[in-house]
């Protein structure tokens, strides 16, 4: 018996089915002709926010909202915080959310604009983590962690019954991987509908805690480097407890990019698919591009990247697209 199953997952979607779009996939033709095959974007970036977070912490809010919560406290590198900012506004909750002071600022500015109440602290999404669960334990808030938790995995999953829904015959999924629980929930929806959809995890070369986590066969910790996929930065917690071993469970490959290949999937991305995502989101187009996944499986049938965020500074957009990053 998994920690989170299908059916918590169609639960998370009529919870959350009123707050979150059902985004849509679109085909790129690019990529379709560069992979031999059909290449679609699942694009959370137009879910309010700029992010999928906000189907995790709308489904963990209203989850503690039906148990009589009012105060939550989380930790985030930004966009969690943003998602947990807006959901506790739409459900009548109040927020306080700590971060690390590497969160870029337009990412600090979001969440204040949400009415929530920001915390800066320490260098590392460790340090925010650990201030959060103080303020949890001192001022009786409860704590709403970013990624390794049932319900946001189930918040999550949604992307993968849409996915399943949209594109019956998927042979290829890729997920930007960072803690796991975007990970965790779109591989238990597509494995659930077919043990051989294959499930590839993509994060930076550098800083890559889950990465460096399974290679180990434990939770390790990693320094924090900063790389133009910031949303995917972070530990995965030396006690993480549900999405090591899913993601485990479930990967069938793992892929690493450089800040070179990042920085060609976000200009790809402007270009040609006139998208703005940030670096964290064009990393399943980088790995295209970058001929990184395999071939062999690619032409098994239709792959989908998940393009999982909006939310990158505009004037490094600028800098990133014209090739000056
Ligand atoms: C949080 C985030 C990820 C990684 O999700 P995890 O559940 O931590 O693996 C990827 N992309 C974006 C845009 C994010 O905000």
């Amino acid at each position: 018996m998994s920690v989170v199953c299908p059916a918590d997952v169609y639960r998370a979607r009529q919870r959350i089915a009123a707050r979150v779009r059902r985004t849509p996939l679109v085909e790129s033709p690019s990529l379709s002709a560069l992979a031999g095959t059909r290449v679609l974007l699942k694009l959370e970036t137009v879910q309010p926010t700029g992010s999928f977070k906000v189907r995790g912490a709308t489904h963990a809010l209203a989850v503690l909202a039906e148990q009589g919560c009012t105060r939550v406290v989380t930790a985030s590198t930004g966009n969690h915080g943003r998602a947990v900012a807006y959901a506790a506004q739409a459900l009548g909750m109040q927020a306080t959310v700590c971060m690390s002071s590497l969160v870029p600022a337009n990412k600090v500015q979001a969440v204040r604009q949400l009415g929530a109440q920001v915390c800066i602290t320490g260098t590392s999404q460790d340090d925010a983590q650990q201030e959060a669960r103080r303020l949890a334990h001192e001022e009786g808030f409860v704590f709403v962690p970013p990624f390794d938790d049932p319900h946001v995995i189930a918040g999550q999953g949604t992307i993968g019954l849409e996915i399943v829904e949209d594109v019956p015959d998927v042979a290829n999924i890729v997920v930007p991987l960072s803690g796991g629980g975007l990970f965790a929930g779109v591989a238990l929806m597509a494995k659930a509908a077919n043990p051989a959809i294959r499930m590839t995890g993509v994060t930076m070369a550098h800083g890559a805690a889950m990465h460096a986590s399974l290679a180990a066969g434990q939770p390790v910790a990693v320094e924090e480097v900063e790389s133009l996929a910031d949303s995917l930065g972070g530990g995965i917690g030396l006690d993480n407890r549900y999405t090591f071993l899913l993601t485990r469970e479930w990967i069938d490959e793992a892929l690493l990019l450089d800040e070179a290949s990042i920085a060609r999937g976000i200009a790809h991305a402007y270009r040609e698919e006139r998208l703005v995502v940030e670096g964290a989101g064009a990393v399943g187009m980088a790995a295209l591009l970058d001929g990184a996944l395999d071939a062999a499986q690619l032409r098994r049938g239709p792959v989908v990247l998940v393009v999982g965020g909006s939310n990158i500074d505009m004037d490094l957009h600028r800098r990133v697209t014209a090739g000056c990053a």
